[in-house]
């Protein structure tokens, strides 16, 4: 059986005491794993604070960068991550590659760096909708497992973010997300052969404490990658419930 995932990506959001609180409030669950994503500053404190209470909640990071160290001003090291705890980082995320134009050739780079250091990599992919409306959703996820998965064969997470589901409330149904994922389970298989059965394939997209339960019983969803509803306790902790 694969391991199911709660992951919350806070992006750009949340202060100190604002995680603090948070941390305190949250349970986790046996049977899931649950990583918090919070911004660069709270990596460090926020992994400090689920060890001290015992918590089984993991840290990860939102991005890392491809190079080993040097000249690379405001950016961050996988080893960096690593020596303050974090086990897990975002790599690929469709913000990322919007706002800040990561491409497959770098994303790729990224998850290589991530591994050599010991981190799990959550692999971010996903359609727009101009790329979903002219028929090109499976044509593009092709393009980018094939290019971030080059030359790779440490254990990753995939997760697939619809571009058009983020943060519009919009989710993709639990049916479309589901056929999405066996579309890429069978991409993974013609890449990785039998390994990719036991590669967890995480929904993200408007999830929330309402729709988590659909996807919670599709066979190729394991979990979900979630932004808004992560970012209060109450509504993040319905859903690792879920699954
Ligand atoms: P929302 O859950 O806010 O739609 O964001 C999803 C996401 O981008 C998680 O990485």
């Amino acid at each position: 059986a694969r391991t199911n995932y709660a992951i919350a990506n806070w992006k750009m959001n949340k202060t100190f005491s604002e995680m603090a609180v948070y941390l305190q409030e949250l349970k986790s669950k046996e049977g899931v794993s649950v990583v918090i994503c919070p911004p660069s500053q709270l990596l460090y404190p926020a992994g400090l604070m689920a060890k001290q209470q015992g918590s089984t909640v993991s840290i990860g990071a939102q991005n890392v960068h491809e190079a080993d160290k040097g000249a690379y001003t405001g950016e961050v090291s996988a080893s960096m991550l690593k020596d303050i705890g974090c086990a897990y980082v975002i790599i690929g995320h469709s913000e990322r590659r919007q706002y800040f134009n990561e491409n497959d050739q770098q994303v790729n780079q990224k998850i290589k760096q991530a591994i050599k250091e010991g981190l799990t990599p959550i692999i971010c992919i996903g359609e727009t909708i101009e790329q979903k409306n002219s028929g090109q959703t499976e044509k593009v996820l092709t393009t980018q497992l094939v290019g971030a998965l080059q030359d790779i064969d440490s254990d990753f997470i995939l997760a697939y973010e619809p571009v058009w589901a983020i943060g519009t409330g919009e989710s993709a149904t639990a049916e479309q997300a589901q056929s999405t994922h066996a579309y890429i389970r069978k991409v993974l298989t013609a890449l990785l052969g039998g390994r990719a059965e036991g590669i967890s394939i995480l929904y993200g997209g408007s999830v929330n404490d309402k729709n988590a339960a659909e996807f919670s019983q599709m066979p190729d969803i394991d979990g979900v990658l979630v932004g808004g509803a992560s970012l209060n306790a109450e509504s993040f902790e319905k859903i690792i419930a879920v699954f």
